[in-house]
């Protein structure tokens, strides 16, 4: 009476029900396959991650006294797809049952469901037991409307799960969102916290990714790889998180730097996201901090925000939205992205410094994905699938039930306006406001024409130009377009041909 129970490379939960006893019947299965690896063109740092935490979890099983076979990429019995190794590893143990949790993509979830219908034993799907919320949840608190606000969801949340509530249902602090005190220039001081991730060797590793032919990009560190890889290293991440970078997170969740590449940001994101980590207990140690007056109430209510409101939110509208959602494209942009999305050899300090850091660690923060990089490609008219693919594959958090809405909706606008209630698009204004970049960039960030000005200006204008029937009824784009009104035939031509000079020599830029 054999169980298999896959465990997919995303559930690194030991607090899921499934390991609360041990049970000689039961094997638990982890594998490395080519299906996983091959959908998107992946970070090198993100393939290593992924091997690693599944090696370090499957080996914590096996000490706990767990039944575990694993397949490596290189094991000659690895058929390289789930459904495959599940019957042959069924025949092995003989098992009578395959249980699995749900799974989080929808990939996935089609794969494994088309293989219950033909798969040689019982299969039982259980819940992953990680989220706040359900799957459809969010889907069905929007229901049919045309604007899914954070807000609404995220104090729903707040009240149903008691977090920062007091007992009349009203927020702690007499307010629900301290957005506006957190938008702070980061100018040197604090200091950034030290980089307190593990350092791991995983040299070996790395040969046997490259020896199966796995095809990456980017940086491997790995003989220095810096990401918490197990469950200890994750809490210990998180410790530091709480004790060194969450009291300035808040104040300066939004800025950036091009000496500080990390800032005030947790780094736990891998973790989170491989459920190494469970988003309760992320909640409850930035609240205690606030009630123990380690951190103020405005960067812990926007930590709790990330984690609590937008995280679930997106995966509401990701399995509300279904697969379909991929296809949307808002402005019909179909041009490609540059090639320096994938060296960052560009002379916009701004970019280059962005991918340059995500190249380099499989990691930007959500401002330069979104002003810098995100904010670039759809001034550019880049096809929003292309942009989905890149940070699909470039940053080590990204699981497509998180990436997609977030770079489809948030980031390029595809959807019309369900997550956004405008463009996140700026001239060079908002990035010099909020980074340093723009101090030594090659470009002048005070023009908007001639061929040293800015490229964020003449496409940020343009784009306001062109899509003026798509964008100008928003009332939130009401100021640029009143100070577009105030430009001469002249100004709005100059602007139109600097972008398209701009567009031509997109390679060169
Ligand atoms: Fe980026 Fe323009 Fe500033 Fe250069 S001047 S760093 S391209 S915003």
């Amino acid at each position: 009476m054999t169980c298999l129970r896959l465990i997919l490379g995303d559930q690194l939960d030991s607090g899921h029900s499934w390991f609360r006893n041990s049970d000689s019947e039961v094997v638990y299965v982890v594998m490395e396959v080519r299906q996983e690896t091959d959908y998107v063109w992946h970070h090198a740092q993100k393939v290593i991650a992924f091997f690693a935490s599944m090696r370090a979890f499957a080996a914590e099983l096996e000490v706990k006294g767990h039944r575990v076979a694993y397949l490596a990429i290189d094991d000659p019995k690895n058929r390289q797809s789930v459904p495959d190794n599940l019957s042959d590893l069924a025949r092995t143990y003989g098992a009578t049952r395959i249980e699995f949790q749900e799974p989080d993509e929808h990939r996935l979830d089609q794969q494994l469901q088309d293989y219950r219908t033909r798969a040689p034993v019982t299969t039982v799907r259980v819940p992953s037991e990680h989220f706040y919320t359900e799957r459809l949840e969010a889907g069905a608190l929007f229901d049919a409307q045309p604007h899914w606000l954070l807000e609404r969801f995220y104090r729903h949340l707040r009240i149903e799960h008691r977090v920062l509530i007091d007992a009349k249902n009203k927020p702690i602090g007499g307010r629900w969102n301290f957005d506006a005190a957190n938008r702070k220039a980061w100018r040197g001081t604090p200091p950034e916290p030290p980089d307190a991730r593990p350092s791991h060797n995983h040299a070996a590793l790395w040969k046997t990714i490259r020896n199966a032919g796995v095809h990456t990009f980017g940086n491997p560190q790995a003989e220095a790889f810096r990401w918490p890889l197990n469950r200890a290293e994750a809490l210990q991440q998180l410790a530091h998180f709480i004790e060194h970078a969450l009291p300035s997170f808040g104040d300066f969740q939004d800025a950036m730097s091009a000496t500080a590449t990390r800032l005030f940001h947790s780094q736990i994101s891998f973790a989170l996201n491989t459920k190494m980590l469970n988003p309760r207990e992320v909640v409850a140690r930035a609240i205690q901090a606030y009630e123990t007056g380690q951190a103020p109430l405005n960067t812990v209510e926007g930590y709790v925000r990330q984690v609590l409101g937008w995280r679930e939110y997106v995966r509401g509208v990701y399995w509300a939205k279904g697969p379909r959602y991929l296809l949307s494209n808002h402005f019909a942009h179909r041009r490609r992205l540059p090639s320096w999305f994938w060296s960052g050899a560009t002379r916009m300090r701004c970019m280059a410094a962005s991918i340059g850091q995500s190249l380099e660690h499989a990691h930007a923060h959500h401002i330069q994905r979104l002003m810098v990089i995100g904010n670039f490609s759809l001034l550019a008219g880049i096809d929003p699938l292309h942009v989905h693919h890149w940070y699909l594959g470039i940053y080590i958090d990204a699981i497509e039930w998180v990436e997609v809405p977030n770079t489809l909706g948030l980031s390029q606008f595809a959807d019309g306006g369900l997550l956004a209630t405008k463009p996140y698009v700026s001239s060079a204004a908002y990035i010099d406001r909020m980074s340093d970049y723009c101090k030594g960039c090659y470009y002048d960030k005070s023009l908007r024409t001639g061929p040293r000005s800015c490229p964020f200006n003449s496409l940020y204008w343009a784009f306001l130009i062109r899509k003026k029937d798509k964008l100008s009824s928003s009332p939130r784009m009401a100021l640029p377009y009143k100070n577009l009104s105030t430009w001469s035939k002249q100004d709005v031509d100059a602007v139109l041909q600097r972008a398209e000079d701009v567009l031509a020599n997109l390679e060169a830029i």
